[in-house]
């Protein structure tokens, strides 16, 4: 499908009721902006994909009113609350315009902003994200989120500050390759760098939370890291797990069968009794573990080979070559 609006603008939200007023208003203010519309060649046209997460304060049914007046808003909704990830994953389906933003709906994340985030794309990114440079958050948090993007920063080997700023830009086709699960909103840049497409940020104002409270506390902290684990996994070795489990079958294969020989070694040699060394468990211990990863392996392998997937490749098409 063509693009048929220059933006789209997807908003998650989770109970904002209060702040949902003033953010309706900025957005559309900012959305007005000649500024912004001297960005495109065609008359600027725009939608705001609002996504309520299964809100339970009257935040849908005040956003519904709206419709009426408001052309360009749209609404999709859950049922139950599934996370910012779904609710985000839903908006990249629906999206039909040329460039895709989101942004957090409790008015922390500056509409104004969007402006410089899309100037940024059409200077040849594919993707660019928002720097809370000055974040304004209790230091909790603030402390948490530093942990935790340099943990990735260094793990991914990706040069971003802030991987899970509520404000991101991208291109179109960035977004349908998108296959988003779990917690894995936080690592978008990750999987979007992964794939090849050129990833940037910037810097963007931050303001502190002025209604409602935030849905996403500490205790996101250890989840998070694990998080990174499976993104990582995912992204180099979904296609071929024998190389992760392999690798691993082949260390402990080798640290097993070296103690063994050398406590087998011992006892014939130097006549040292074998049987109560507790290196001997050791060893055992790590050849059966070997063999175990390479059985993993294997059934990954297999289950590779098996389910119906997305290609391993994301490429560009030109000329006409239908779907
Ligand atoms: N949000 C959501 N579903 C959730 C949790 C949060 O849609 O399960 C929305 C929330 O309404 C807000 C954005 O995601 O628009 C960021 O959440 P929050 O401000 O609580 O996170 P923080 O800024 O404190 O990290
Ligand atoms: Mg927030």
């Amino acid at each position: 499908m063509k693009p048929t609006v220059q933006l789209s603008i997807i908003v998650p939200f989770l109970n904002e009721r209060e702040s949902l007023p003033e953010l309706l208003r900025q957005l559309r203010q900012a959305m007005d902006e000649d500024a912004l519309h001297r960005l495109f060649t065609e008359p600027f046209t725009y939608e705001l994909l609002m996504v309520d997460d299964g809100s339970t304060d009257g935040s849908l049914e005040w956003l519904e009113e709206q419709q009426a007046a408001v052309a360009e808003l749209h609404i999709l909704s859950f049922q139950r609350n599934f996370g910012k990830t779904a609710a985000l994953s839903a908006g990249f389906r629906f999206a039909r315009g040329e460039y895709i933003v989101s942004i957090d709906a409790d008015l922390q994340d500056d509409p104004f902003a969007i402006r410089e985030l899309v100037t940024k794309l059409q200077g040849g990114y594919d993707m660019v994200s928002g720097w809370k440079q000055d974040r304004k958050d209790p230091l909790s948090k603030t402390l948490a989120s530093r942990l935790f993007n340099s943990v990735t920063r260094r793990v991914t080997g990706i040069p971003l500050h802030d991987f899970n700023c509520g404000l991101k830009a991208y291109r179109r086709n960035v977004v349908k390759m998108l296959d988003l699960h779990g917690e894995m909103h936080r690592y978008i840049p990750v999987v979007v760098q992964w794939n090849g497409f050129r990833v940037a940020e910037q810097p963007v104002r931050h303001n502190p939370r002025r209604y409602g409270t935030t849905k996403y506390g500490i205790s996101r902290v250890f989840p998070g890291l694990f998080d990174l684990l499976t993104v990582l996994f995912i992204t180099r070795y979904l296609k071929r797990p024998m190389h992760f489990f392999g690798m691993l079958s082949f260390l402990s294969f080798i640290t097993g069968f070296g103690i063994s020989l050398y406590v087998t070694v011992e006892k014939y040699l130097f006549n040292q009794a074998a049987g109560n060394r507790p290196i001997l468990f050791l060893g055992i211990l790590l050849i059966i573990l070997a063999a175990q990863f390479l059985s993993i392996g294997l059934l990954g392998e297999m289950l590779t080979r098996n389910h119906r997937s997305t290609p391993d490749y994301v490429l560009k098409r030109s000329g006409d070559i239908p779907e």
